[in-house]
């Protein structure tokens, strides 16, 4: 679902990304773990179209991100088609960033209705779906000032599937939140794994990622220092530099 072959990303001289590889499997959830400033949220920014990288590849189900690629050439993507491809790309970031002068239905209808151009009718029918999902059927007229911080995040999960992504990327989504409730964030990302969604998770919560994490990553000054599967790399670190992180979160 997801390819890196050697991606790099520099911001100026700041190399961030030097040469990331990896693959992500349909159906995978893709643990993405790491020192601040290791660049976690530059690649999945990358993956969403948010940077353009400055070399290797990126794919995403197929399709080489930022470029076309025509007689073996690549050309630029125009700013309309780059959006077209991040349509099947959801993102949920630390902070929830929804509408606040709109109510959790709305939030979850707007994409669908103002991008996709889907009627109103169908579009909050889908979007009750979407928040009864993540259990949140009573809520749908509140306010996101009127929601705990586990509850704006599960609309924002809502309102992130309702576009259908092929692919879902999360941002540390509990880490803001309080601890009594990070739990019900982690339940409605676990049952989403569980439906089959492609899932690439930045998280310090190694519990979740032991439990429902198909595959780990440790990445450390923009590059791969190991992977495996979760309980194979969290219970038998191999590197000296993974031992000292995972020695701090867990
Ligand atoms: P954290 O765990 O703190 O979220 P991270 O692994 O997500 O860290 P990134 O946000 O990807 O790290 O940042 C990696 C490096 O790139 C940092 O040194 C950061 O300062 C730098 N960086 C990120 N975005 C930009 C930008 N837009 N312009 C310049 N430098 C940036
Ligand atoms: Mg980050």
């Amino acid at each position: 679902m997801v390819r890196a072959e050697q991606v790099h990303k520099s911001y100026g001289q700041l190399e961030v990304l030097k040469g990331i590889d990896l693959e992500v499997q349909p159906g995978e959830v893709f643990c993405l773990v790491g020192p601040s400033g290791s660049g976690k949220s530059t690649f999945l920014r990358c993956i969403n179209h948010l940077e353009q990288i400055n070399a290797g590849r990126l794919y995403v189900d197929g399709d080489l991100i930022g470029y076309r690629e025509k007689n073996g050439k690549l050309h630029e993507l125009k700013d309309r088609e780059v959006a077209l491809k991040r349509r099947d790309i959801g993102m949920v970031f630390q902070r929830f960033n929804l509408f606040p002068h709109l109510t959790a239905l709305e939030n979850v209808m707007e994409a669908p209705v103002r991008v996709k151009g889907e009627p109103k009718q169908a579009a909050r029918e889908r979007a009750e779906a979407r928040l009864a999902q993540v259990g949140l059927a009573d809520k749908g007229a509140s306010y996101p000032s009127q929601l705990s911080g586990g509850q704006q995040q599960r609309v924002a999960i809502a309102r992130a599937l309702a576009m259908e992504p092929k692919l879902m990327l999360f941002d540390e989504p509990t880490s803001a939140l309080d601890p009594e409730l990070v739990g019900d964030v982690l339940d409605c990302m676990r049952e989403l794994a569980e439906q089959g969604m492609t899932m690439i998770v930045v998280t310090h919560e190694m519990g979740f990622a032991r439990e429902v994490g198909d595959a780990l990553v440790f990445m450390d000054g923009g590059v791969v220092v190991e992977s495996g599967h979760p309980r194979e790399v969290l219970t038998n670190p191999q590197h000296e530099r993974t031992r000292a992180f995972l020695s701090k979160v867990l």
